[in-house]
């Protein structure tokens, strides 16, 4: 295996040509290709323990919080009372994690399209797979989209945190998809996804804001920071059902104490605000 050889892992994609992010590796944990794609698993001297899909990191336990707490809290503290949730992918349970934490949440529905994934977090990462055993998480096997087909005024809030537009989570960036995610919310409900990083891949940014914002009556995009993410930015489309929403006014405001109980390190109400305050070339972009 080349990074056995190298002691250095490299995400070389035609994603971002011509840039690629190395970790060093200690030990390689796991390896295997599953039915959907191949899965890694490996200490890094840096970052704790990251996991790869078809060779891109989805997450390291060093700054895994700031995308799962960003893509988790942004749409349910937008909510008034987000009781029914759905997360598509997540297969890790990093947002499990987070969405489970909050107090209005009732009930969550998992759907990821590999068990494999499921089983080596579950061995592998469990600071994120502790998310999947939470009483309030139920775990359905299957593809997102044939999930959201058979789903009509269910969620509050829907979540998707899928692998890149390659592979198997390529319907889940298509509008098709989008017109599922609203058929699916309850009035008022609100959808997040992971929407790619402007810096270098804006039209996969515009393709998905434009979905979003077709289907939805209102939408935005909102970044974060995750420094083993191509660029170290990564950016979420939400759209909601409810006119009258502004996204970037959390109406659940956590207090400090809130936030140190439900052990959050990255998000806070200033957080979100600032998330969707864009760079002039993101905001320029999306208007076209
Ligand atoms: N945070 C990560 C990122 O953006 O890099 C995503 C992590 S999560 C592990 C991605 C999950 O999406 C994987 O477990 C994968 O199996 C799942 N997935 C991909 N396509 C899917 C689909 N069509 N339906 C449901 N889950 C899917």
């Amino acid at each position: 295996m080349d990074i056995m050889k190298s002691g250095w892992f490299s995400e070389v994609n035609d994603l971002w040509p011509g840039v690629a992010l190395s970790l060093e590796v200690e030990e390689v944990l796991h390896s295997e290709r599953s039915q959907f794609q191949e899965i890694l698993v490996v200490k890094t001297k840096s970052h704790g323990k990251a996991l790869m899909l078809d060779g891109i990191i989805q997450c390291t336990e060093k700054d895994e919080m700031s995308y799962h707490e960003m893509i988790s809290y942004l749409p349910l503290c937008s909510h008034p009372k987000p009781q029914h949730v759905l997360i598509v992918g997540g297969g890790d349970g990093g947002v499990a994690r987070e969405v489970a934490k909050h107090p209005d949440v009732e009930h969550v529905t998992l759907v990821d399209i590999d068990n494999r994934v499921i089983e080596v977090c579950r061995q592998y990462l469990p600071r994120l797979s502790l998310g999947l055993n939470n009483p309030k998480v139920n775990i359905s096997v299957g593809d997102g989209f044939e999930f959201l087909r058979n789903h009509r005024g269910e969620y509050d809030v829907i979540i998707t945190d899928s692998s890149d537009p390659v592979g198997p989570a390529e319907n889940l960036f298509k509008q098709s998809y989008y017109e599922l995610l609203k058929a699916a919310l309850k009035p008022g409900g609100i959808i997040a996804s992971q929407a790619g990083t402007a810096w270098l891949n804006m039209d996969q940014v515009k393709f998905t804001f434009q979905h979003c914002r077709t289907v939805f009556p209102v939408a935005a995009y909102a970044i974060t920071s995750v420094p083993t993410y191509p660029t170290g930015q990564i950016g979420f489309v939400l759209g909601s059902l409810n006119d009258k929403i502004n996204l970037a006014e959390p109406v659940k405001i956590f207090s400090d104490e809130d936030l140190d109980r439900m052990s959050i390190m990255y998000y806070n109400n200033k957080v979100h605000q600032a998330a969707f305050a864009l760079p002039r070339f993101v905001e320029n972009g999306l208007r076209e």
